[in-house]
């Protein structure tokens, strides 16, 4: 199998970095158009377009009304093509930046990703999440290629609520323990090809980023704060993370997430928080030695990440049996990334996994 690499062309972090947008936009196209929420809109809009019009890119704004949707997607893409513009750019959280993505695709057009949180790791990706108008799952969208560059303003971001960033850095947890896996099982990733070093490289540095900078991150970003720690944080939930899950492959965490949207309860809950405990679970299934699974409860319970089911909002019940048995159905369902482990996983052993990682959790918290 080939190995492959895939990310985006241009990747810019900084405090402030939304003020430089029209610098690189200048460099893909001379008229933009541009998408956000309304609340991002009223909060970046007067930044971005004088940027733009320092760099002489001429622009027109449209407000996303808030689902990626595919009737979203058709009525700003008319907008954008009505208005001859050049490239796109999507400003704000996961289904402004997915539309964005969807759009540029459709229109053929660069596209330029700016993220107001850091919560998860799609941004670099060359994928989006369909959702019906009424918000429901619909498909994925994939694309040939990743966004030409991804621009994130790290004063913005670290002003968003700590839990996002915490979030992000579930999201980023399971990524090295996932990578190795999916290499030992020379299973293919999301890029289409065998893990290569880069990768597996990055999301050991995505893993040891987290560990050293993830508790002083959160500290900061509660008071209010961007330290260098909050810097280091947002580069690794969204870059390192980013390549590598596209790149060096996904397995149990995100497949044991994927079971858990199936319970009611747990809806509350963020992407990365859920994939923080599926992480414990994988190294659950995988007999991870004692030393790695105590290493991630400490971070866990240091930065506020759920380690229990109780934390995931499952009360200890007779119908929780029956429940954790769904959710490890649902998790090796055919197509799911689990399936990506180096052994042949079945429902009983993640649904045994699942019940000893939260044993283990309340024993570390209590
Ligand atoms: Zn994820």
């Amino acid at each position: 199998m080939l190995k492959v690499i895939q990310s985006p062309s241009k990747y810019i972090q900084g405090p402030g970095a939304l003020s430089h947008i029209g610098q690189y936009t200048k460099m893909l196209a001379d008229h933009v158009f541009v998408i956000a929420d309304n609340f991002v809109m009223s909060l970046i809009g007067d930044a971005v377009s004088k940027s733009l019009e320092e760099h002489a890119v001429t622009s027109h704004f449209e407000i996303f009304n808030g689902e990626c949707s595919r009737g979203e997607i058709k009525r700003l893409s008319d907008i954008s093509a009505s208005n001859q513009c050049q490239a796109v750019i999507g400003i704000g959280g996961g289904k402004t930046l997915d539309t964005a993505k969807a759009i540029a695709h459709a229109c053929r057009l660069p596209v330029i990703i700016s993220p107001t949180i850091a919560s998860t790791d799609a941004p670099t990706s060359a994928l989006s999440v369909l959702y019906t108008e009424l918000g429901e799952f619909d498909g994925y969208l994939l694309y040939p290629q990743n966004p030409n560059i991804v621009l994130m303003d790290t004063r913005i971001i670290a002003k968003a609520p700590v839990r996002l960033l915490v979030a992000g850095m579930g999201d980023a947890l399971a990524t090295y323990f996932e990578a190795r896996a999916n290499s030992a099982a020379h299973k293919p990733t999301m890029a289409g090809g065998a893990t290569s070093n880069t990768g597996l490289a990055l999301a050991k540095l995505c893993y040891d980023t987290l560990l050293a900078e993830g508790y002083k991150a959160k500290l900061a970003v509660e008071a209010g704060v961007s330290t260098p720690a909050v810097e280091n944080i947002i580069e690794a939930n969204t870059y390192l993370s980013g390549i590598g899950f596209e790149s060096a492959g996904l397995a149990a965490a995100h497949a044991i997430h994927n079971g858990f949207t199936v319970l009611e309860e747990c809806h509350h809950l963020y992407h990365g928080e859920k994939v923080a405990f599926g992480t414990l679970a994988q190294l659950m299934l995988e007999n991870s030695p004692n030393e790695e699974l105590e290493t991630v409860l400490d971070f866990c319970v240091q930065v506020g990440l759920p380690v229990t089911l109780e934390q995931l909002g499952l009360r200890d019940s007779e119908k929780l049996h029956q429940k954790i048995m769904e959710v490890a159905k649902a998790s090796c369902a055919e197509g799911e990334t689990i399936h990506n482990m180096p052994f042949k996983v079945t429902p009983e052993q993640v649904y045994a996994a699942i019940m000893a990682a939260d044993r283990m959790g309340m024993d570390w918290l209590y």
